[in-house]
């Protein structure tokens, strides 16, 4: 029921209707819209279901008294900083400390050109704030992190996917799409890419088509988005050499300190051309002012006091055992037909399932079954995916982990068997971006 004010229609019971204010949203707002497996997910959270769902850091792994006393120390010490507004910039002494951490990538940068930002995720927000105009075109891997998708789809992006396998980006395919988009007058404001142990599928780009794919978007004056949150992360050798460490003018890096530390913290970071700098900053100042001083300031405190190095290698250990324990019982139970990639570093493997069936299909069953994974077409825009699921090792026990593979095959038989009795498995709706819980991004 409405009725009727100075100012057109007013909703008489404003707040109990969730559509009330549905005419008066901006364009933009449409692209604003919940996934509907996050209700499944509210039930995939109970202890008895092994999630290979979520990308949530095993934060348990930190040595959380030393963290705690830092924190109070923080306060008791320097409180007045610590709980002062900050600079839109950030913390000029953490800036230096994140340009040691890109060090370790092959980037020379100077604190200058970085802006600490509320995990890469508001990064992300704010370069497509300042780039994308409704319609622009964002080229993005197939698939690709739905967080990314969702911020382009809320500032009406177009994204057009490029196609990928177990060494990252195609070039041809980069080239190619890029040709046609140009020829048809599209505008391409940059290729959004998550080069190393990619999420969601675990791969990462290979030395010669780093090199490639500079060259191509370097020819077409395409800059780069390069979301790093996972390249410290490596399984076996050094870390990769970033894409930004090759060219400094052509790439924006983002980098986080979520998964080598603690989202927690929610603290992240640009490393930009001088430029883009200058609007990070503004941006950044008109949407939070600043970034919060307090964890700026406990991040650098344990970069300067802790052996940080040495818990990386800590999670790498951690997620490299949960890594083999996921791939060992995927061999080991996976019926035929089923495939996956093989991550060296990162969260993810992302499996392709046999023809006919869909992820998004069987999905509630394995919920029912007490195991839950993120259906495939959460990262496409153009409703692909649909044969593959995500699974995350990063966070239950190997041993849950193991469980949950075998809970998953028998659910991935019984859909065999049904799609060769009845022609399918049963075909759900594959529209819009699902924007995810942020436990399952
Ligand atoms: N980029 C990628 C590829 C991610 O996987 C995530 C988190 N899952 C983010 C960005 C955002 O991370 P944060 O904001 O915590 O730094």
């Amino acid at each position: 029921m409405t009725q009727e004010s100075d100012h057109g229609r007013m909703p008489a019971t404003q707040g109990s209707r969730i559509d009330a204010y549905v005419d008066r949203y901006a364009a933009r707002a449409t692209g604003m819209v919940a996934s509907e497996i996050r209700a499944l997910f509210s039930v995939a959270s109970r202890p008895e279901v092994v999630s290979l769902a979520g990308g949530m850091p095993y934060v348990t792994a930190l040595p959380l008294d030393v963290v705690g006393e830092l924190v109070s120390d923080l306060v008791a010490k320097r409180g007045p900083v610590a709980l002062q507004y900050g600079s839109g910039q950030g913390d000029p002494h953490l800036r230096e400390q994140i340009c040691e951490v890109m060090r370790l990538e092959g980037i020379e940068s100077g604190p200058d050109d970085v802006v600490v930002t509320v995990g890469s995720q508001q990064a992300l927000d704010l370069i497509t704030r300042i780039f994308i105009d409704p319609g622009d075109v964002v080229l993005a891997e197939g698939p690709s992190y739905v967080g990314a998708l969702g911020t382009f789809s809320a500032y009406q992006a177009k994204v057009v996917h490029i196609a990928m396998d177990d060494e990252g980006i195609i070039p041809e395919s980069l080239a190619q799409t890029i040709y046609a988009l140009q020829t048809a007058g599209s505008r391409i404001k940059f290729l959004y890419t998550v080069p190393t142990f990619q999420n969601p599928a675990g791969v990462t780009l290979s030395v010669a088509r780093r090199r490639q794919v500079l060259e191509i978007c370097q020819r077409a004056g395409i800059l780069i988005i390069e979301d790093n949150p996972y390249g410290l992360l490596g399984f076996d050798g050094d870390p990769m050499r970033a894409l930004r460490a090759d060219n400094a003018d052509g790439v924006v890096y983002l980098g986080s300190f979520s998964k080598t530390l603690a989202p927690g913290f929610r603290v992240g970071w640009a490393l930009a051309p001088h430029a883009i700098r200058e609007k990070l900053v503004l941006a950044m100042e008109s949407a939070v002012l600043s970034h919060s001083s307090f964890t700026q300031l406990a991040v650098g405190q344990y970069l300067a006091t802790q052996p940080w190095r040495e818990q990386i290698k800590t999670f790498r250990e951690l997620y490299r055992e949960r890594r083999d324990a996921l791939l060992d019982a995927l061999e080991a139970v996976m019926p035929a037909g089923c495939t996956w990639t093989r991550p060296r570093g990162g969260f993810f493997v992302w499996m392709t399932l046999p023809e006919g069936l869909d992820s998004k299909a069987i999905l509630p069953r394995a919920v029912s079954e007490r195991v839950a994974f993120v259906p495939g077409t959460g990262f496409f825009t153009d409703g692909g995916g649909a044969r593959h699921m995500r699974l995350s090792y990063c966070y239950p026990e190997p041993d849950r982990i193991r469980e949950g593979v075998r809970r998953l095959a028998r659910v991935i038989e019984q859909e065999m068997r049904l799609r060769d009795t009845f022609g399918t498995s049963s075909a759900p709706d594959h529209g819009g971006v699902d924007t995810p819980g942020p436990d399952l991004a």
